[in-house]
């Protein structure tokens, strides 16, 4: 099949809350580098507090809103306001459909990405989530049109995304609190990078076991 049920929601939600807590420790690090080592708290912190809040039977599109209002409610920092509006986004997208394929999924893909660059008003380059999400948002739409599988075109994602995150390591800041750093910030990860990859894989990785 090259579509999976909403129903089948839970596995996608948890793997992502699980993911978030497994590396919290490791993103407040990374941010420490060159930021204030707050953000795998703040996203742990977020995540878990959208696990309580998650009831039995939700949609993939309740789950995604869940996620999007704890985090814009509850997380501080740059992140709570982005990743709220991303998770929303995707949500949104993905709305009152009985099954997601990858046109779908797709959209929800585009959605979160543009309204995250609206929000936020980062490009490509200035060491954000944003060199993550652009990459494995058009390494995705490319795979869709080029007529591949859905969980192949997953796989471009994740790669994407793995990719977009290493670039981020050779960048300078130049957006957020690390810009204040300039040259310095260069020769680390980015924080919301890093996240935003490890979302994208474990979205990758658990609808691929749905289809
Ligand atoms: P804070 O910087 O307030 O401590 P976090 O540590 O939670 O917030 O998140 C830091 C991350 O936020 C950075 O690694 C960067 O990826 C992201 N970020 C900051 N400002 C923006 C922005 N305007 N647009 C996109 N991403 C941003
Ligand atoms: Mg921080």
């Amino acid at each position: 099949m090259d579509s999976f049920p909403t129903t089948q929601v839970d596995a996608v939600v948890r793997h992502l809350i699980r993911t978030i807590q497994d590396n919290a420790a490791y993103l407040s690090e990374i941010d420490g580098a060159i930021g204030d080592g707050d953000h795998g708290i703040n996203m742990s912190k977020g995540f878990t507090r959208a696990g309580e809040r998650l009831g039995e039977h939700v949609t993939l599109s309740e789950g995604l809103q869940t996620i999007g209002d704890t985090l814009l409610d509850e997380i501080g920092g740059a992140m709570g306001p982005l990743y709220g509006l991303l998770f929303q986004e995707m949500a949104f997208a993905c709305k009152g459909k009985a099954e997601i394929d990858k046109e779908t999924f797709g959209q929800m893909l585009r959605a979160a990405v543009d309204a995250v660059q609206d929000m936020g008003g980062a490009q490509p380059g200035d060491k954000t989530l944003i060199d993550t999400l652009i990459p494995a948002r058009d390494a995705y739409l490319n795979a869709v049109a080029a007529g591949v599988p859905f969980a192949d075109a997953l796989r471009a994602m994740a790669d994407g995304a793995e990719r977009g995150k290493e670039s981020t390591r050779d960048l300078v800041a130049k957006i957020g609190r690390a810009s204040r750093l300039g040259e310095r910030s260069r020769g680390h990860l980015d924080a919301g990078a890093t996240s935003c990859c490890l979302i994208l894989k474990s979205l990758a990785e658990s609808i691929t076991t749905l289809l």
